[in-house]
């Protein structure tokens, strides 16, 4: 191991750079993180191991929407590991129901199925949907899709996924599965038949690049899924509880989905998902055809139920609304400053936005790591920001104006 011996630090506490060579030899090397171990944080702020401080614009993907050792979690997440940490759904446990009452009654659904992470709340759903035909004697199975989608990692999200570099080599994937062209209702039309069991969607899409879909589209999607007879799924792990201005995306289209999933902010850091349905549909997984060992565990709906009231009731969502319009507005002048030359343009709502860039973002990240600024990187070319949505407008202005000295002042 390469340790920097002139380190007066090394004996007692490990360097970023002794970090990522431990990290290397021991852990599988799916991930490529970037060369800063992160050691502590609080509000938008991360400290790394060497003790310098970055102002956190991308909130661990879209996850940390209160910021970091929030008060009010770890006060949630403290007293209720003083009680009853996990004892699997064999057993009703209170936190789990307290989650379930209020995510039901701020949305459309009326049964939440709790999971550990988004790709599982999308693969519950998406198995729903067969199933649930299935039971009603019919045989559709095939799932419409988008191209630029990101539904996670299993085989059959992985699948759902419109992205081919994230399923290239895991083939055969799950059969059945068609990608239409982001908003192309041409293209959906002619893909549903009477073997669809459901189209899934993200009301924007995240990882693909922050694509909003044209105003209609949703409700276009909606008509055509009940002429058919097939579900519609909206996939909001990454722009619901809160992140594009409203609690959840879809709220902004007017238009109800039969399935939503969540996960990434819905624990404000602690992994948990849910899958959001109708009481009807919710049929279709009656007892021993779908589990989790840990889903709604205790202390994940604990704290998803102080995250939840947080936006709710403790001014959290109006805040984010406000500060996502300011972050819009800082992007907007900064690319009307740098010209189309060198950004595309502005992309996303609320707290997740974006700016395309022309090539890959990763020397604007890197130049904005060594300024104290974490930002990461979506689909096509875009840089994307997702700072928690406690971030002052303060916060926001020194993010926009190191940003700006990345992109414009430093070229
Ligand atoms: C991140 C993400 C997922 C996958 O979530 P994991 O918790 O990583 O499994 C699924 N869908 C969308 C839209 C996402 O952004």
């Amino acid at each position: 191991m390469a340790i920097d011996s002139s380190n007066p630090t090394s004996d007692s506490t490990p360097t970023n750079a002794e970090l990522a060579t431990r990290a290397s030899e021991v852990l599988v090397g799916n991930y490529a993180p970037q060369p800063i171990a992160l050691v502590r944080g609080e509000g938008c702020w991360l400290y790394d191991a060497e003790d310098r401080r970055y102002l956190d614009f991308m909130g661990g993907i879209a996850t940390a929407v209160l910021g970091h050792a929030n008060p009010k979690l770890r006060e949630a997440l403290e007293s209720q590991a003083a009680k009853l940490w996990h004892v699997s759904n064999l057993y009703t446990t209170e936190p789990q129901i307290e989650l379930a009452e209020r995510l039901t009654s701020s949305s459309f659904a009326e049964a939440i199925y709790f999971c550990n992470s988004g790709a599982e709340a999308n693969e519950a759903a998406l198995k729903l949907a067969r199933k649930h035909h299935r039971d009603h004697d019919d045989d559709r199975f095939e799932i419409i899709a988008f191209e630029g989608a990101f539904h996670g990692r299993t085989l059959f999200t992985v699948s759902a996924t419109g992205t081919p570099a994230y399923w290239k080599g895991f083939e055969p994937l799950v059969p059945g599965i068609h990608h239409a062209p982001w908003c192309d209702e041409e293209a959906v039309r002619s893909l549903l038949s009477e073997k669809t069991a459901a189209i899934i969607i993200e009301p924007m899409q995240g990882e693909g690049g922050l694509r909003t879909p044209e105003p209609g589209f949703l409700r276009r999607l909606r008509e055509l899924a009940d002429e058919n007879g097939c579900l519609l799924i909206f996939d909001e792990v990454q722009v619901g509880m809160g992140r594009t201005g409203t609690l959840f995306a879809h709220e902004q289209e007017d238009v109800i989905p039969d399935v939503m999933t969540l996960a990434k902010a819905l624990g404000g850091g602690i992994p948990i998902g849910a899958m959001c349905t109708t009481r009807e549909l919710s049929r279709a997984l009656m007892p021993g055809t779908h589990a989790s060992t840990f889903g709604g565990n205790p202390l994940a709906c604990a704290v998803a139920s102080v995250v939840l009231d947080e936006l709710l009731e403790g001014g959290v969502l109006g805040h984010a609304k406000s500060m996502g319009e300011r972050l819009g507005d800082g992007l907007e002048a900064i690319a009307a400053d740098a010209g189309p030359d060198q950004i595309r343009g502005v992309r996303g709502r609320g707290l997740l936005r974006g700016l395309a860039l022309h090539d890959s973002p990763s020397a604007v990240i890197e130049g904005c790591r060594g300024r104290g600024l974490l930002v990461i990187s979506a689909g096509d070319n875009v840089l994307r920001l997702a700072p928690p949505l406690t971030i002052s407008a303060d916060e926001i202005d020194q993010g926009l104006a190191l940003l700006r000295e990345v992109l414009i002042e430093s070229n």
